[in-house]
């Protein structure tokens, strides 16, 4: 079933509506931007889609082209009026990658060396005999379904 363009329990579809207000920067027929409420860092930005979808692997097409589209110049505006030295783009998806609310969304978190921001993550130490190429032909394989 295709997901409803509206979810009345999403907070993100009730600041598309303007049921409730927000730092709006850019708004396209597809596309809306505003600043996070709780920043990691000020500026911290949210680039959300207009219609509801639960993470960005349920994002038709057009949307993913157009929000791509806008990325680059969002986050230049966000490192010029920061004076950010490097920006994060961030999207969480689903409760055990951190996504709190479930309508896709990108952050753009500007950053400036020694902020607060704990940043990278653990790496592993690499893959153990054939595990490498066995999730390469799983991954692919998942491509072509
Ligand atoms: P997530 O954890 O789902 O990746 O990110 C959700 C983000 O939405 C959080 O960074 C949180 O601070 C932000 N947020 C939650 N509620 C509101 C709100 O009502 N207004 C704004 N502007 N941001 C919000
Ligand atoms: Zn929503």
């Amino acid at each position: 079933m295709a997901a409803p363009a509206f979810e009345p329990h999403c907070i993100f579809c009730k600041i598309i509506a303007g049921e409730i207000p927000a730092a709006k920067l850019l708004e396209t027929d597809l596309a809306v931007a505003f600043l996070d409420i709780n920043p990691v860092n000020p500026g911290h930005a949210l680039l959300v889609p207009k219609t509801h979808h639960s993470t960005l692997a349920e994002l038709p097409d057009p949307y993913a082209a157009h929000l791509g589209e806008l990325l680059p110049r969002l986050c230049r505006a966000v490192v010029a009026a920061t004076r950010a030295e490097g920006f994060n783009l961030v999207v969480n998806n689903g409760r055990a990658a951190g996504q709190t609310v479930d309508h896709g969304h990108w952050h753009i978190i500007p950053r400036l060396r020694g902020d607060s921001v704990h940043w990278p993550w653990p790496h592993g130490r690499g893959y153990a005999d054939d595990e490498l190429a066995q999730l390469q032909a799983r991954i692919q394989s998942a491509l072509g379904a």
